[in-house]
């Protein structure tokens, strides 16, 4: 019997890659990977896309060392820019892409001896105020980064849209993406704009290069759909197995904290996988769960190791019987719903005693 187990299907990634392209054809891609690839396996992801996409973009320094350690030789683009001094020469040698956000770093890059340029885009802030240069200092951090020759010319603009997955924002996004559009008349270089919703919402933002994250994992950024609404494919299905079945009594009382009292005699299933493992213990009673082609509700609260299921008083299920908690055919989009957060999370938060397993 299986104990928790992720599937990540590198076709249905492929067949995402194939379904952004047609997106937005005359786009080169990067593919988004940051965060163990959103809890899918940075290795396994990569080199199922390597020969697909144009680059790969990350957080973090460490993040793109491991993709060069694991053999991926494309661009890694580094979406925060590097945090020291040291990074720079790292950044060089391995030829990384690097935003630079702040004077801060451009002050380390004028004191800090390379051996060769770096590739760098200049991240302005067009409406998130997260990071970026200000309206105020484009025009100067623009023209520090061209006198270097730290820097290969020509200098790249990249941006992040706050509100491209809110299409009741609509005015607030055209703003945004009218306004990265006057600075980059003064651009000769790449232009990186548009992230998963704006690929899908707004064709203005299929730039030289865009950033598909979260739908390359077959998963919608939108709250109201899922991916298979979106022609994607779920690359991740998270599954565990029943490991114990027990018959109760109506009125007994499950899990810790006792909150879910049986309303009828019933045949309670232990399934194999708990929040210890990524499976989100704030799940309300009654989510679902997919077991034997059925979906079956959660009963009590979600444990470290393991969860209850209510499997009704007729049910044959079996120890052993496989439990989907997501993925093919139950999407993650509805249990994050139910949680009140985002897909996103939910992919991320895999644990790392969760079994990988690559369908290819
Ligand atoms: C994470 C991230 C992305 C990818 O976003 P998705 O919504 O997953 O497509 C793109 N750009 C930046 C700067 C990011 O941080």
């Amino acid at each position: 019997m299986k104990s928790v187990t992720a599937v990540i299907n590198t076709q249905a990634l492929i067949s995402n890659i194939e379904r952004i392209k047609g997106m937005a054809p005359h786009s080169k891609l990067v593919a988004v990977v940051k965060a163990n690839a959103y809890g899918h396996g940075v290795i396994t992801v990569a080199q199922a896309l390597d020969s697909k996409v144009d680059a790969f973009a990350v957080a973090r320094l460490p993040e793109a060392l491991e993709l060069r350690a694991a053999g991926i030789v494309k661009p890694v683009i580094l979406l925060e820019g590097f945090l020291n001094d040291e990074d720079l020469p790292v950044i060089a040698e391995q030829g990384f892409y690097t935003a630079i956000h702040d004077q801060e770093q451009i002050n380390a890059l004028e004191r800090t001896e390379l051996a060769q340029p770096i590739h760098a885009w200049l991240k302005i802030d067009i409406g998130m105020h997260r990071l970026g240069a200000a309206k105020d200092e484009v025009k100067s951090m623009k023209a520090r980064l061209e006198a270097s020759d730290k820097v290969i010319k020509p200098l790249g603009l990249i941006s992040h849209l706050s509100v491209a997955d809110c299409p009741e924002q609509s005015a607030y996004n055209e703003e945004q993406i009218n306004y990265f559009f006057e600075v980059a008349q003064d651009f000769t270089g790449d232009l990186c704009l548009g992230n998963s919703a704006g690929i899908i919402s707004w064709p203005q933002s299929r730039t030289t290069y865009v950033r598909p994250g979260i739908i390359m994992y077959g998963i919608s950024p939108y709250t109201d759909k899922t991916g298979a609404d979106l022609g994607l494919t779920p690359v991740m299905t998270l599954k565990s197995s029943i490991i114990a079945l027990r018959h109760i009594k109506k009125g007994d009382r499950v899990g810790y904290g006792a909150t879910w009292t049986a309303p009828h005699d019933t045949i309670l299933g232990i399934v194999g996988a708990g929040y210890g493992d990524g499976y989100p213990r704030s799940v309300p009673n009654g989510s679902p769960v997919l077991i034997n082609g059925r979906k079956v509700p959660t009963a009590g609260r979600v444990c470290m190791d393991m969860l209850f299921v209510d499997l009704g008083p007729d049910s044959q299920d079996k120890i052993g019987d496989e439990a989907i908690l997501w993925g093919e055919g139950l999407p993650v989009e509805h249990i994050a719903n139910l949680c009140g957060t985002i897909p996103y999370e939910l992919v991320c938060r895999i644990m790392p005693r969760v079994n990988m397993e690559v369908k290819a």
